[in-house]
């Protein structure tokens, strides 16, 4: 069931901000997090009710202030370019990068709920009003929409408390696209005849079928089929180009990429 995006009033999203901060007060973070506080000191403890005494601001409350300054100040995705942010890859349900920033409390609550450890937080580089905001590293794994098991809601959406990660009405996991993954073939192994084809394989595993080899002759070169790619990430997380050879060549990033839509 697809949880409903819609526009949030200022007094909503302090309400939703101040229900959070209660519930983090109150409670322990939700089963996904629960590893994070495992073993964890009671309540009760002297020690730590004295420790936290003398902490200033907890991460937590800077956090949901950080994000009503946000919301304030920011309209739309033209504010946010104007204030030099960078569209970034997001979680699904984030795909609305002007309403994830502003609705956004950084109370990092989808980091801990992806069973696949591939959310990260955007950092200050990608634009000052987006900080802390949940973006995907395919560096070492891949986006599975984990909505198998869950309802048909992915982990993270499921555990946002502001719907800053929701899915549009009408739309499911399996219909979400994160981004489009782009082929750099000045950097691309199997466009120097060396018949890699690890980015064709993964998509292949992943399910989804949106490379295909062509061209090349006995080393045939990948091409993404953008009308498949959902942006999965699968492709990029295993590209070998970084490690054999491209760095030398002057390569920063791997030899495919996916970009989120609004760059392309
Ligand atoms: S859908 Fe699941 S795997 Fe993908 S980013 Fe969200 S929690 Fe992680
Ligand atoms: S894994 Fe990387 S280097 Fe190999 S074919 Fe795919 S994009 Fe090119
Ligand atoms: S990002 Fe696109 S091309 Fe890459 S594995 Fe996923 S669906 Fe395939």
């Amino acid at each position: 069931m697809a949880k409903r995006r819609r526009a949030m009033s200022e007094d909503e999203r302090v309400a939703n901000a101040r229900s959070a901060a209660a519930g983090e007060r109150e409670s322990a973070r939700p089963s996904k997090g629960a590893s994070a506080d495992a073993g964890a000191p009671s309540a009760g403890d002297g020690k730590v009710e004295a420790k936290r005494a003398k902490e200033p601001m907890s991460v937590s409350r800077r956090s949901l202030l950080i994000g009503a300054g946000g919301t304030a100040v920011l309209f739309g995705l033209g504010a946010l370019r104007y204030a030099g942010h960078n569209p970034l890859v997001r979680p699904p349900g984030g795909q609305d990068e002007s309403h994830l920033v502003s609705a956004c409390v950084r109370c990092e609550r989808c980091y801990e709920a992806c069973p696949r450890r591939v959310i990260v937080p955007a950092h200050v580089e990608d634009g000052l009003l987006g900080m802390r905001t949940p973006a995907l590293d395919f560096g070492s794994g891949w986006c599975d929409f984990c909505a198998e098991g869950n309802g048909g809601v992915p982990l993270c959406v499921e555990v946002c408390p502001t719907e800053a990660l929701a899915l549009p009405e009408g739309t499911s996991a399996e219909n979400t696209i994160l981004g489009l993954a782009v082929i750099d073939e000045q950097q691309c192994l199997a466009f120097r005849d060396t018949g890699c084809r690890y980015c064709y394989d993964a998509c292949v595993n992943a399910g989804y079928d949106a490379i295909e080899l062509s061209d090349g002759g006995a080393n045939p070169h990948p091409r993404v089929i953008a009308d498949k790619c959902v942006g999965c990430g699968a492709c990029e997380s295993v590209c070998v180009s970084l490690t054999t050879g491209s760095i030398a060549s002057g390569a920063t990033e791997r030899a495919i990429v996916v970009r989120p839509l609004e760059t392309l």
